[in-house]
């Protein structure tokens, strides 16, 4: 096989990224846009000696799975892989990708992996995104999305997974732009302005954010801008963000409000969370909700445990337990998030928690070995990579009742879960899948590892 060919293939299951994958003679293609049960003519792109990537040419006979995608840019943006595909295969295909996950990356034999926690209607869940400007090949002003893979924007406003303010809210920096000759930023030539609205909606309160990250240190006639912002329904925060490097990362450090707070304020269960344009914050708070229920009922805490949280943000799953805890430990690597979550936690009246800067993996073991704290139960929530190896060792000396695992990558989970049960000091109980990101490949987990007497 070479580049070029036109083969006809079945697809058989679905990749990490959301790609389709059929095998010939046992050699695997990975096609995007196509989906499992779909036969389909693709073109390979690129073939390798153990597999090749294959483009979508014509479906010969569609999955019966598939369904009618709500956003017609679905297969040009890089955002929603999956969109085409019925909503309850999507959360077949990532439950079984959490076992398979577990069972090939993890060593375990039988995984107790629940069935995903869906989303009743998995659309315009997302309270954040960042879109980025820049100018099409006509030369006009546009945002949207980049395409998957490249820098590519893929011009539109309204995202069917996002908030319908974000229309509005594009628009009206548009037609602002061109009526004020403002420049979008040039990634090829490092000229021009505005790089990236970030645009974030607190779903309890309705309070909505703008934070506009520019190539430089003010914008001109903002306050005029500020104006127009301020008579959309829920505005409350209006900000700048310089980020004036040569990079792929969206947000620079600084932040310079414009109107209103810096942060907006919203709330998961009982507790009120404010959030600043730089924080992390769970995008899909529907969903969230029941990722922290979740996480609350494993750590099954009577009142009076110790509790550690490693990278814990803003403090959103500390504050969530506190007030069934003796005491929470929160460490964050962010200095603006720990900040909020300090605040947080004076906002929600809760005095017996104490957050930490700095990396997880250098306070944990300086803590555990100066000042031999102590855990009854140890949650943690890393990014994609997962969890740093002396962060693992140093959970395995402390030896807490149970340990909550957290996580939005299954491989890197499942890769830490190993190391943690290896001894056979912890069991693996449970692990409930949360959808998270429909409509995306990608998929939430919570895991309970309990210590054997
Ligand atoms: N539990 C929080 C945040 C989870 S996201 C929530 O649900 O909202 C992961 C967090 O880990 C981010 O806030 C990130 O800033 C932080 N982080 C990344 N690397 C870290 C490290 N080495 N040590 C501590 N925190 C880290």
């Amino acid at each position: 096989m070479k580049k070029n060919d036109l083969v006809q293939i079945r697809i058989e299951t679905m990749g990490s990224t959301g790609e389709g994958i059929g095998k010939i003679d046992g050699y695997p293609l990975f096609v995007k846009d196509a989906l499992p049960g779909d036969l389909a003519e693709v073109r390979l792109t690129k073939v390798k000696k153990t597999y090749a990537y294959a483009r979508l040419e014509r479906l010969v006979s569609p999955s019966p799975d598939r369904t009618e995608a709500r956003c017609p840019l679905h297969r040009r943006c890089g955002g929603c892989q999956i969109q085409a595909l019925s909503y309850e295969k999507q959360l077949e295909y990532k439950e079984q990708k959490v076992r398979e996950d577990l069972i090939r990356i993890g060593g375990f034999e039988a995984p107790p992996v629940l069935p995903v926690l869906g989303m009743e209607d998995p659309y315009r869940y997302r309270n954040k995104a960042q879109f980025p400007f820049g100018r099409d090949r006509e030369g006009r002003i546009v945002t949207g999305f980049y395409a998957g893979r490249t820098h590519t924007i893929v011009p539109g406003t309204d995202c069917a997974i996002g908030v319908p303010e974000n229309k509005e809210i594009l628009e009206l920096i548009l037609a602002f732009m061109t009526e004020r000759g403002i420049e979008p930023y040039d990634e090829k030539t490092g000229k021009g302005l505005l790089r990236h609205a970030l645009i974030r909606k607190a779903f309890a309160t309705g309070e909505l954010m703008v934070c506009l990250v520019i190539n430089g240190r003010s914008f001109p006639y903002v306050e005029e801008l500020a104006d127009r912002f301020f008579k959309i329904p829920g505005m409350t925060s209006f900000s700048l963000n310089v980020n004036r490097k040569a990079t792929n990362v969206i947000l620079g450090e600084e932040v310079i409000p414009v109107r209103g707070q810096t942060y907006i304020t919203d709330r998961i269960g009982e507790i009120s969370y404010q959030i600043s344009p730089l924080s992390f914050y769970q995008v899909n708070p529907a969903q969230t909700e029941k990722l922290y229920r979740t996480a609350l009922d494993y750590a099954g805490l009577t009142g009076g445990e110790t509790v550690w949280e490693l990278y814990c943000g803003i403090g959103t799953i500390s504050l969530f337990l506190a007030r069934s805890a003796g005491k929470v430990f929160g460490v964050e690597i962010v200095p603006q998030a720990v900040e909020d979550a300090r605040r947080n936690a004076r906002l929600n009246g809760i005095e017996n928690v104490d957050f930490y800067l700095g990396k997880a993996e250098e306070v944990l073991p300086e803590k555990y070995e100066k000042d031999g704290i102590r855990a009854d139960v140890m949650v943690i929530d890393p990014p994609r990579k997962g969890c740093d190896p002396a962060c693992l060792e140093t959970m395995l000396h402390m030896a807490p009742e149970r340990i909550v695992y957290v996580s939005c990558d299954p491989a890197t989970l499942a890769r830490d879960l190993k190391i943690l049960c290896a001894d056979g000091r912890y069991e693996l109980q449970k692990v409930q899948p949360v959808d998270m990101f429909p409509h995306t490949a990608g998929v939430e987990n919570v895991a309970l590892l309990t210590y054997r007497k």
